[in-house]
């Protein structure tokens, strides 16, 4: 039986998520946004939670975690960088990093803020990507510059086209509904444009689209395409200037 992972809802617009490991029954926790949420998953399942890996300091990311932990102990692992911010660590590791006996890779994903990083889970073609690389767009720049979000989403594009990319927020319909202006492929645009209401409809989850679909739809990820710098009204830009024009836009927007 091959690993799971189960996408939770909390907050209005949040995700978090446990990767479960059947031959260990061990779950871990991705983020704690909520307590009772994921409690109530964990209790469903009755996985035992191992640990939880936090992407960034973000109160909406970190806010549930003492209502998980005083029912199921855990230690918390985080950016070493952060650790003043982040709540205490009990494990702090470097982006670069390999966690769980090699099973999840660290990468460093500042832009959202310096800190944030992302966990690349190989063996199950999943990267937890919070709020750098999003469903249909990217995070905002609190922190970081143009330059960081381009050069971490420019790493998570070398992964493996199936990869699926879970972010930290449903803001598919919204990022979609921008990225259309931004020459995506007309196929790709139509089928998920379809397929958003239906999902909304069920209550079913946008994120875990795949890095071939982002490729497709997202304009971040196609900054080096002609029509793209066109449709943003930077004809021959670098792809960086064409980045760093859209993001301004959505923040604009
Ligand atoms: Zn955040």
């Amino acid at each position: 039986m091959s690993k799971e992972i189960r996408i939770i809802r909390c907050l209005k617009d949040n995700y978090a998520f446990l990767v479960h490991d059947p031959a260990t029954d061990a779950a871990t926790l991705i983020d704690a946004p909520e307590a009772d949420p994921i409690l109530d998953a964990l209790d469903r399942s009755g996985w035992r939670l191992a640990r939880v890996l936090l992407t960034h300091h973000h109160w909406d990311h970190v806010e549930g975690l003492s209502g998980i932990l005083d029912k199921h102990p855990a230690p918390i692992l985080g950016n070493r960088a952060d650790r003043e911010r982040l709540p205490a660590l009990d494990h702090a590791f470097t982006p670069g990093d390999a966690l769980m006996d090699g099973g999840c890779k660290v990468f460093d994903a500042p832009g959202h803020t310096l800190g944030h990083v992302a966990f690349h889970f190989p063996g199950l073609e999943a990267l937890f990507s919070a709020d750098s690389l999003m469903t249909h767009g990217c995070g905002r720049l609190f922190e970081g510059t143009a330059a960081d979000m381009f050069a971490t989403i420019a790493r998570f594009a070398k992964l493996p086209a199936d990869t699926r990319i879970y972010s930290g927020h449903d803001y598919a319909a919204a990022n979609l509904a921008f990225a259309a202006n931004y020459a995506p492929d007309a196929d790709a645009l139509a089928a998920r444009q379809a397929e958003l209401p239906q999902l909304a409809e069920k209550g079913l989850p946008t994120t875990g689209t795949t890095l071939a679909s982002e490729k497709a739809l997202n304009p971040y990820l196609r900054v080096h395409l002609p029509e793209v710098a066109e449709s943003a009204g930077r004809p021959g830009a670098t792809p960086l200037e064409v980045f760093a024009e859209i993001r301004r836009r959505k923040d604009a927007a």
